[in-house]
């Protein structure tokens, strides 16, 4: 197994792997229960952050339902 190839995953998950090492280390995460396991919890820790940004609920809806019925009473 090829220990070097252990370190490359940080460069992997920052995108600073030209394509050569990239196909190399996807190579090597096939074989490397270690590194595949760690991309793995590291993807899974990215999603989480990306639906935390998400969503909310909308604000100022019922605020502008009733200025429009207030507008409508006073025409
Ligand atoms: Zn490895």
């Amino acid at each position: 197994m090829n220990e070097e190839l252990c370190q490359e995953i940080v460069h992997y998950l920052r995108n600073q792997l030209d394509e050569k090492e990239r196909i190399a280390f996807k190579k090597h995460l096939n074989h490397c229960p270690t590194c595949s396991e760690e991309i793995k919890v590291l993807q899974k820790i990215g999603e989480a952050g990306k639906r935390r940004g998400k969503g909310g609920p909308p604000s100022g809806m019922k605020k502008r339902v009733f200025h429009s019925i207030h507008n409508g009473q006073d025409l």
